[in-house]
């Protein structure tokens, strides 16, 4: 299958440890989330696709409940593609490791829900980098606003910026 998106936010900077991200998306201990226009989301080979909603435990209650999120993988190859999560529709995050079009290199990173990361991972993180045990403070686009590196969408860029993934 093939996926292609525009996002005007398209540096691979957030490094998610959470156990959802690191066991479907991530054998180096986190999974990297872009963030894109789902509107301009347009998948060829739709059959393959599986969607995983993971099961949450609340570990004060122990009660489990289902992860809005949408993890969409492809179910010939295993690949993690993107997650769409109805509580923000506008949006779809794509993994970084799906996306054969060439992202540009973050500045810093931001490191999150490191209270789940396995007790292996060294989190390799640079000096200006931000983290978190949890959530981060700062959405995809208010970092890329932060460091002023928003992308004008324009026809041109739009051509160059669009990811995509084979499988
Ligand atoms: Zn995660």
């Amino acid at each position: 299958m093939r996926f292609r998106l525009e996002s005007a936010h398209p540096y691979p900077f957030m490094r998610c440890y959470c156990s959802i991200c690191r066991k479907t998306a991530g054998s180096g201990g986190y999974g990297i989330n872009l963030a894109g226009d789902y509107g301009t989301l347009k998948v060829t080979g739709k059959k393959n696709i599986s969607v995983y909603r993971a099961l949450l435990m609340d570990e004060e209650t122990g009660r489990r409940t289902r992860s809005s999120g949408r993890r969409h993988f492809c179910k010939r190859c295993g690949s993690a593609l993107w997650l769409w999560d109805p509580s923000w529709p506008d949006l779809v995050h794509p993994h970084a490791s799906a996306i054969d079009t060439a992202l540009p290199v973050p500045p810093e990173h931001t490191h999150i829900m490191l209270a789940s990361k396995a007790s292996w991972v060294e989190v390799q993180a640079q000096r200006k980098d931000r983290k978190f045990e949890g959530y981060p403070d700062e959405s995809i686009a208010d970092w890329h606003r932060r460091l002023g590196l928003v992308t004008a969408v324009t026809p041109r860029a739009r051509r160059k910026r669009r990811g995509g993934a084979t499988s």
